[in-house]
């Protein structure tokens, strides 16, 4: 069955993009072109609770204690989310027990980078229209003549030079840089404790090109690449378009 598609004409192609499509080039189609919504899920909840809960690091005063700070955001956050939390038969109090060893870890990072910040800023929306490039960055701390990026990640960060996050990385890095010349990415995953540091290099405008290039062919296209099953198909939200079946248990 033909899916209806809209054209995917002038957009700009964003990290999250990137990620699903270097995962599964058809993913990426029935999310982006088709607009299949994804099923909302816990996972999901939990990991805007704990991004919002950090964002609110913007109104954070350097004489404040930072612990005490966190905690109270991260207890105003998963208020506002009541409504929600009950939906998803979450508990205020699992909540603040799932997210405060993540908060402890963030919070390990920034001990180290605040004492030196002269400014915070979060969620950090940067654009190339150039090269077609869009992404918001979780948290930048400009130290001087310097900016250190910080990009929190809730699972399992994989390393290599084409994976997911490594092109993230470049794209972060590559938008920030007419904001200064001296420019570091951190990507930590907050639940592994993976730290992934990053700078730009010579490669990175070129990689980047080809890859959004590559992205932008697949979103022009009216139907869906071929399905390829890999391991990662079973945990898949679109796993019955692809094989006309649920996945086995
Ligand atoms: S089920 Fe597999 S092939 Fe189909 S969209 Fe998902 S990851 Fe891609």
């Amino acid at each position: 069955m033909l899916l209806p598609v809209i054209p995917f004409i002038g957009i700009l192609i964003t990290p999250s993009m990137i990620s699903i499509y270097l995962s599964c080039p058809r993913k990426a189609w029935y999310q982006y072109v088709a607009r299949i919504p994804l099923p909302p899920s816990r996972a999901m909840l939990i990991g805007r609770i704990f991004h919002e809960t950090l964002s609110q690091l913007t109104h954070y005063r350097r004489d404040e204690d930072l612990h005490a700070f966190l905690i109270d955001a991260l207890t105003q956050t998963i208020r506002q989310h009541h409504d929600l939390l009950h939906e998803y038969d979450l508990h205020e109090h699992d909540l603040h027990e799932r997210l405060t060893p993540w908060l402890s870890h963030a919070e390990r990072i920034l001990q180290h980078h605040l004492p030196r910040a002269e400014r915070i800023m979060t969620e950090v929306t940067l654009t190339d229209d150039q090269l077609g490039l869009k992404g918001r960055i979780d948290l930048i701390i400009r130290q001087a003549e310097r900016l250190l990026l910080i990009e929190w990640k809730t699972g399992r960060l994989k390393q290599g030079f084409m994976s997911p996050h490594t092109l993230q990385a470049d794209a972060y890095v590559h938008l920030t840089r007419t904001l200064a010349d001296e420019r570091e990415l951190f990507l930590v995953s907050v639940s592994t404790k993976q730290h992934l540091a990053w700078r730009e290099s010579p490669f990175t405008p070129i990689r980047l090109e080809k890859t959004i290039s590559r992205v932008k062919s697949i979103f022009q296209q009216e139907e869906p690449p071929e399905p390829v099953r890999t391991p990662a198909c079973r945990y898949c939200p679109y796993f019955s378009r692809c094989w006309g079946m649920q996945p086995s248990s």
